[in-house]
């Protein structure tokens, strides 16, 4: 009996938490152990649960790296949930490839792509090993098509090619929007 691995992208607001809510609570029924993970960086609302913008949640254990995966797993784990997988470091693609091959159930989420457009972390090689890939979309804040691109906005004007990841004193934001709605100025 082998694993696989599932892989859940889109932009934010997308449903990827609540997919992955959903996915891990059916499991759950099914009475099968389930171990839901996050990267420690992502304290969106609460520190020790998975929570999606509408407000559902999933307890989860909070990781600095990858590798902390394989010491929480033990001989009863079948499932594998991972959120916000964009923010783990590429170990996790051979943490991931590993547990499938011992015959887990890996689901992972996360952004495909950065503010810029451009593939995020580890979550390329995710895709490309994954057995199963849902792409899934947000729905534009400009024209209400369906959005594949995070909008990151500071002070509420498009966020540059070149800005940098912190800023100190500035309000930023980010929106779900489509190709043609997707600014990112370069200068
Ligand atoms: P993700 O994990 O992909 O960021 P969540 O699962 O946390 O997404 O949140 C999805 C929810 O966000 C939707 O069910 C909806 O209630 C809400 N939402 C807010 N803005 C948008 C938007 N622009 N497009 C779609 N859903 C949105």
């Amino acid at each position: 009996h082998h694993g696989w691995i599932e892989v859940v992208v889109g932009p934010m607001y997308s449903g990827k938490s609540e997919e992955l809510i959903r996915r891990t609570k059916r499991a759950k029924i099914a009475k099968q152990k389930v171990l839901v993970f996050k990267p420690a960086i992502d304290n969106r609302y609460s520190v020790d649960e998975v929570v999606s913008h509408s407000g559902q949640k999933n307890d989860a254990i909070l990781i600095e790296k990858a590798c902390e995966i394989l010491g929480h797993v033990d001989m009863d784990t079948e499932v594998v949930a991972i959120d916000e997988v964009q923010f783990l470091d590429k170990e996790v693609v051979n943490v991931a490839r590993q547990l499938a091959n011992k015959g887990l159930r890996v689901i992972a989420a996360g952004l495909d792509m950065d503010f810029r457009g451009e593939p995020f972390g580890p979550t390329p090689e995710l895709l490309a090993i994954a057995e199963f890939v849902d792409k899934i979309t947000a729905v534009c804040m400009i024209c209400g098509d369906p959005a594949h691109r995070t909008q990151r906005l500071i002070n509420g004007k498009p966020a540059g090619y070149d800005e940098p990841t912190i800023l100190v004193g500035a309000t930023e934001s980010y929106e779900a929007r489509c190709r043609l709605h997707h600014e990112v100025p370069r200068d």
